[in-house]
């Protein structure tokens, strides 16, 4: 097929409603949770503040807009390469400077919805991926991989999101192996639907916080609170999710998108 054919096709099929768009985007605004982070870490990131300019008002008759005050990694987010000290040196590893060739890519959507149901503290092993794989196929260079729990569904509270007690946070994420073995694939990002691309438990793990630490220093990528995985099929999703071209930006929030046929 010519890639103009591709693409008219695509086009065609995007108005007939043969390809649809899923919104896998969680909504961002005062209320979006935001992490706390052990106090020896010292700053947090601040939640998310509206602040009128005008709304057809004296300050503006004909018009409304606001400014924002937001992190980088606020409600759904990218995480680029060079949020992690691991990733600081790679080249193209700022939200500016990523080719944005990586922004659109293939998309494998691990459900493991009934193991964190059970399990906040569920962690994806690499038998599990395999087992995965078995199932549905290879996972192949150069695409996402996006794990679901249906933690999204938890998205409307800090607290329950968070989930933590006295211990620590309590949500699921993959182990440090997990992430070797997706590597070794080539994969191009791993995303899930909680506050961030590691498990609640991963500041005690080798390295700590492994799906920072080693996708950051090969250069990939993460997505974080994601939303709406179960909608996505296992494979065959194509999944947009482009930050904001910040410059110098080591993260931003997305409007995350899956094209499903
Ligand atoms: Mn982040």
């Amino acid at each position: 097929m010519s890639s103009s054919a591709i693409l008219s096709n695509l086009g065609s099929a995007l108005l007939t409603g043969e390809v649809k768009v899923v919104d896998i985007t969680a909504p961002l605004g005062p209320e979006t949770p935001v992490l706390y982070l052990p106090p020896q870490f010292g700053k947090n990131t601040p939640q998310v503040k509206v602040h009128a300019i005008s709304k057809y008002d004296q300050d503006g008759p004909f018009w409304a807009w606001n400014w924002i005050e937001l992190g980088e990694h606020t409600g759904t987010h990218f995480d680029a390469p060079c949020h992690w000290i691991t990733g600081k040196d790679n080249p193209n590893n700022t939200t500016d400077t990523i080719l944005p060739q990586n922004f659109v890519a293939p998309v494998n959507v691990i459900d493991r919805s009934k193991e964190a149901g059970l399990d906040p503290d569920y962690l994806l092993t690499v038998e599990s991926i395999q087992e995965w794989e078995a199932q549905h196929g290879e996972i192949e260079a150069g695409s996402w991989v996006l794990m679901r729990t249906d933690w999204y569904k938890r998205n409307g509270s800090t607290e329950t999101f968070l989930n933590a007690d006295d211990k620590g946070p309590h949500s699921p994420g993959p182990t440090a192996e997990a992430i070797k073995y997706l590597l070794s694939k080539g994969i191009i990002g791993w995303g899930q639907e909680t506050i961030g691309t590691d498990a609640g438990s991963a500041g005690g793990m080798t390295p700590p916080f492994p799906a920072h630490h080693l996708m950051h220093e090969a250069n990939r990528y993460g997505l974080a609170s994601l939303s709406n995985l179960d909608q996505l099929p296992a494979k065959g999703a194509i999944l947009i999710a482009a930050p904001l071209k910040f410059v110098k930006g080591t993260g931003s929030p997305v409007r995350a998108l899956a094209l499903i046929a």
